[in-house]
């Protein structure tokens, strides 16, 4: 019985991926970079548009492949300009992206997962428990279709200037899927984004950052939020796996494979939890004389956290400690607050979790003390 032929998604494909589909059509290794312009360039999904293919390779490729977007489901559009778009990850489940307008860029922040299993104590993605990775396609399509939807800047050019995976899940803990969107995004034949202006943000994989540095080291922010092991271990789990040392020790070496361009680490400010003046005296210890630039983000809090934000004055504060001992430091401004497209706020739809180890479908808090060994979890893809 002739069984239906499955058709490969070319969405998201690296160049290497396309370039041996094509191969094995007795095709030449250039047409990759065609399909790659029509795709990405033209937002071209027919294949009978591809004028530049021959006619027997566009009929092939209409029998073998397909260009398969992820479903939007809904878009919400905020008073301060910032765009949320929510997309269907399957089984009722959703994924969140949101476009963030400034006078002189637009960021785009994408997801990467469907929920995330790492648990930080204030994050309401971590709240949700982990679902699945999310495939290039689906990653990639998130760019894709912000670019589809967005009018262009008065020069012309696309209103996204920056791209940051600070959106649901752990981008290094889907390293497998995450690397090639990363070729396409600064790929020539693709979108030819700058290396500076494509963010990875990780609360600490340390040796999916080692291995990042080799195979696509784009700009790097990590989410530090506390200067010593006894309270990181509390807020941000993994680092019972990859301590701080540890962690600080691959971030130097990171950087110096990027010119010592700066890493930037991320540092939410928890009301009475890591916000003091001894806090930002640590931290400057730790990150002093180093590539480092640390950006201060108010907690944004979401149903049933038990955390608060830190107040403005407390906020300014700490900053001015870390300007005074010589670090380069900010603090992000909360955007998109009426339609809870804030940092940590993205929650999506995360339905039927994976069960941690201690079998609660609902870890929260309980799991602070859980022993997380990320090599024998397969909620972390290995590479
Ligand atoms: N998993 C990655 C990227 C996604 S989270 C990471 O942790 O880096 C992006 C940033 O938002 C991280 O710095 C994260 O710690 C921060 N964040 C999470 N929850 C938050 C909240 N409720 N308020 C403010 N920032 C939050
Ligand atoms: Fe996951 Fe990042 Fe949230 Fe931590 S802060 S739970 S790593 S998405």
């Amino acid at each position: 019985m002739a069984t239906a032929n499955k058709k490969t998604n070319l969405l998201g494909l690296s160049q290497g991926d396309l370039e041996q589909f094509l191969v094995a059509r007795s095709e030449k290794p250039f047409r990759a970079r065609q399909i790659m312009q029509w795709i990405y360039q033209r937002d071209v999904d027919d294949f009978d548009a591809m004028t530049d293919l021959s006619k027997s390779l566009r009929a092939e490729l209409k029998n073998d492949a397909e260009i398969v977007p992820p479903e939007v489901q809904a878009r919400h559009d905020s008073k301060d300009g910032c765009v949320k778009w929510l997309f269907s990850s399957g089984s009722g489940q959703a994924v969140e992206t949101v476009f963030i307008p400034e006078a002189d860029r637009g960021t785009l922040c994408i997801s990467s997962q469907v929920g995330c299993a790492l648990d930080c104590a204030f994050c309401a993605t971590g709240a949700q428990g982990f679902n699945r990775n999310l495939t290039s396609a689906e990653i990639i399509g998130q760019v894709r279709h912000a670019i589809h939807e967005l009018p262009r800047r008065d020069n012309g050019e696309s209103a996204i200037t920056n791209i940051v995976f600070m959106g649901m899940g752990e981008p290094l803990a889907n390293y497998r899927n995450v690397v090639p969107v990363l070729e396409l995004l600064v790929s020539d034949w693709s979108y030819g984004m700058s290396r500076r202006r494509v963010t990875v943000s990780s609360s600490g994989i340390v040796p999916h950052i080692d291995k990042l540095a080799d195979d696509c080291n784009v700009a790097l922010a990590v989410s530090l939020h506390a200067p010593n092991d006894e309270l990181r271990d509390q807020i941000v789990p993994i680092n019972k796996l990859h301590p701080i040392d540890t962690l600080l020790d691959s971030c130097w070496k990171y950087a110096a494979k990027r010119s010592n361009r700066f890493i930037t680490f991320e540092y939410v400010m928890l009301r009475g939890v890591n916000d003091s003046l001894a806090h930002a005296n640590q931290l400057a210890s730790l990150l002093k004389n180093k590539p480092a630039k640390v950006n201060l983000i108010p907690f944004n809090p979401f149903p049933g956290t038990e955390f608060k934000r830190s107040s403005l004055d407390t906020i300014r504060h700490f900053q001015e400690r870390l300007r005074e001992r010589g670090l380069v430091a900010t603090t992000r401004k909360t955007r998109g607050d009426d339609i809870d497209a804030a940092c940590g706020q993205l929650a999506g739809k995360v339905r039927d979790r994976v069960k941690n180890r201690l079998g609660q479908k609902n870890p929260g808090q309980k799991r602070k003390n859980e022993n997380i060994n990320e090599n024998k979890d397969m909620r972390i893809s290995s590479v």
